[in-house]
């Protein structure tokens, strides 16, 4: 710089007319704003060169203050530079490493995993990524090394990549031979996989009684959506694993659990655990998919050390399940009453199996009422089970566990049968009934084949028989071809919980349904708070809009049935009229008879 001003004094003059002194004076005269400027110039080519001697100066400063090991890699992927720290990993002086190539250290089976990312264009692997690989000791041992990668490649200052290691190798064992065998990194976000989670809690808790650990299990939803688009699944892995990493703490320990879920080993009690999950579920919001943000569910329990791996992952899958079951962002931790409330499922799960055969299963019909005519127009066969220790068990805790096993098919089977008999043979030829169909038992491509046979067997008429479905269940073509062969036989098909399930409103419109059942929720608080009266109110118009009857359900009190009546609906079922009767009390018939005060007076009638 102060070269090209001493060459701007020497070449200037030669252009300035008249006495060569005055030419020098006046020269040397224009100079001075030139000269000012070019001296501000070179401070700030001084100023800005000594920024960047501070900035790389300060860069390796923290970068060799850090108690991890840290290693900056060229663009051609040999290491430049390695902190202090990489000494206690490796058992190797620093120094050595610069020049070499990082794949030597890297074992063969890692090899592609590590390159893989790193060999991408700067940007195109995200700024993040984590990796993890076995990387070889002075002594020719592996350890497991994770690494959080962050590209700096398109950074004139840096441009490298740097690489922040972790020893995440099973503390406490010294090293593992076995490492040499296994593959222990997820290849997808480069995280450790189960298998090095197993080995690492067995590790960790040994360490339990004197250092608290926690175990997060999270989950996340909606990444087969938000992944749909081929090769976009690893895209959004890398990028929230990444997320996940930023978010975690000095001795946090993420991997990769079963089902694609993400387990972090939180250095800390199970309080820390909660907040470290509550913190991964807010971070993952931020995230964006083409399907949207992430949303994410955790379980959390703290080790101890008479608990074993398998348990402690037990107990927050467990806690897990009772989150997912609370709704998404939830973060629950185990306590017995989950195990209890597991085991009470499981003993359900397998007595359920042989109820039938032992007759343990019955049904009763709840009339639905036609409030204009004063009489019940239909019943709905609702499903009944006493089990031998544990008394009446309701279906809404049953049925779904029934859903998830093949059993639902030959439930639902018995229940079609069974109420199509009841009513052909126990009531006046004006009655219909309604059975409850499940999403497995009419997925399972049998449902017609089952009405056909029950409306044979019992004599009933297709057109006395309404089959209550689902909005989920619409989305699937092939049930709702099998829907519209059931209405060409004469059945009608009610939708329940109408209300619920919002996002197929519009595509109810042509759907094969007949009845709208509206969901009892929406009766809620409708007799003292003006809003629900409102919101009740545009469901069922909403249900009317669609040129579709609709069954008000679960009208408990009198006052209730008067808000219904007078907006105008006319069939309603609920205990306001009559809880679900038994099938004698269906024979002896007093339900036919709807009282006209019925609306007007308060006690509820039950059969
Ligand atoms: P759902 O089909 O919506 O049945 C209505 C539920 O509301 C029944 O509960 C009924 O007893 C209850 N209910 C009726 N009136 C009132 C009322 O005034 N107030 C209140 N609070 N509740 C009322 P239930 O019998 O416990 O059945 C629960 C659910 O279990 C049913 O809901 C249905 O989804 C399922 N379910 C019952 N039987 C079967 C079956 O045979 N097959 C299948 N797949 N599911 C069934
Ligand atoms: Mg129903
Ligand atoms: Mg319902």
């Amino acid at each position: 710089m102060l070269s090209f001003a001493v060459a701007l004094v020497a070449v200037v003059p030669a252009f300035l007319p008249g006495h060569p002194l005055l030419q020098g004076l006046s020269a040397l005269l224009g100079l001075v704003p030139i000269t000012a400027a070019l001296t501000a110039v070179w401070r700030r080519y001084q100023r800005l060169t000594g920024d960047l001697r501070a900035s790389h100066a300060a860069f390796r400063t923290i970068v060799k203050s850090s108690v991890d090991p840290v290693v900056i890699v060229g663009g051609d992927l040999r290491i430049t530079f390695a902190s202090p720290a990489i000494a206690s990993l490796l058992d190797v002086d620093p120094g050595s490493l610069s020049g070499l190539p990082l794949v030597d250290a890297i074992h063969p089976d890692d090899r592609a995993g590590l390159f893989g990312s790193l060999s991408a264009p700067p940007g195109e692997g995200g700024e993040f990524a984590v990796r993890t690989a076995r990387v070889r000791t002075r002594d020719g041992q592996w350890r497991l090394v994770q690494a959080t990668v962050r590209d700096l490649r398109a950074d004139p200052e840096i441009a490298a990549l740097v690489l922040y290691c972790r020893d995440v190798t099973a503390r406490g064992r010294g090293v593992d031979p076995e490492l040499l065998e296994l593959s222990l990194a997820d290849p997808v976000t480069g995280l450790p996989n189960r298998t090095a989670l197993s080995r690492r809690l067995a590790a960790v808790q040994r360490q339990v009684a004197t250092h608290p650990v926690a175990l997060a299990l999270l989950s996340i939803d909606g990444l087969a959506s938000a992944t749909s688009r081929p090769g976009s699944e690893e895209t959004v892995l890398r990028v929230l694993t990444s997320r996940l990493t930023r978010e975690l703490r000095g001795e946090d320990w993420l991997a990769r659990g079963k089902d694609g879920d993400f387990v972090v080993l939180v250095d800390g009690t199970v309080s820390d655990a909660e907040v470290v999950a509550t913190r991964l579920i807010t971070t993952l919001g931020y995230v964006a998919t083409p399907a949207g943000p992430l949303t994410a569910t955790a379980g959390v329990t703290g080790l101890a050390p008479d608990i074993d791996p398998g348990e402690a992952l037990r107990r927050a899958d467990l806690a897990l399940s009772s989150a997912r079951a609370a709704g998404v962002g939830s973060v629950h931790r185990y306590d017995d009453a989950l195990r209890i409330a597991q085991d009470r499922r499981s003993t359900l799960a397998v007595d359920l199996a042989g109820a039938l055969a032992r007759g343990e299963l019955r049904l009763a019909f709840q009339p639905v009422v036609d409030v204009v005519m004063h009489r019940t127009v239909s019943v709905e066969a609702l499903l009944r089970w006493r089990h031998p220790e544990l008394g009446d068990v309701s279906p809404q805790e049953f049925v779904p566990l029934a859903e998830e096993s093949p059993l639902i098919t030959e439930l639902g089977r018995w229940v079609l049968f069974e109420a199509c008999e009841t009513v052909a043979r126990r009531t006046d030829d004006e009655l219909s009934v309604a059975v409850n169909v499940s999403a497995r038992q009419i997925r399972s491509g049998e449902l017609v084949t089952d009405v056909v046979a029950a409306l044979e067997a019992s004599g009933l008429p297709a057109t006395r028989l309404i089959v209550e479905i689902t909005e989920s269940m619409l989305l699937d073509a092939h049930v709702a071809g099998d829907l519209e062969t059931l209405r060409e036989l004469g059945v009608r098909v009610a939708l329940d919980d109408f209300g619920t399930g919002w996002s197929s409103l519009a595509y109810l419109v042509g759907m094969p349904v007949d009845v709208l059942k509206m969901d009892q929720h929406f009766l809620a608080d409708v007799e003292t708070v003006p809003q629900r009266r409102a919101l009740c109110r545009a469901v069922l118009q909403l249900g009317a809009s669609l040129g579709l009857p609709v069954i008000v359900e679960g009208v408990t009190t009198p006052g209730e049935l008067r808000l219904i009546r007078d907006m105008g609906h006319r069939y309603v079922q609920g205990y306001a009229f009559s809880r679900p009767l038994e099938v004698d009390q269906l024979a002896a018939g007093a339900w036919r008879t709807v009282p006209e005060l019925a609306v007007a007076t308060s006690p509820e009638v039950t059969a």
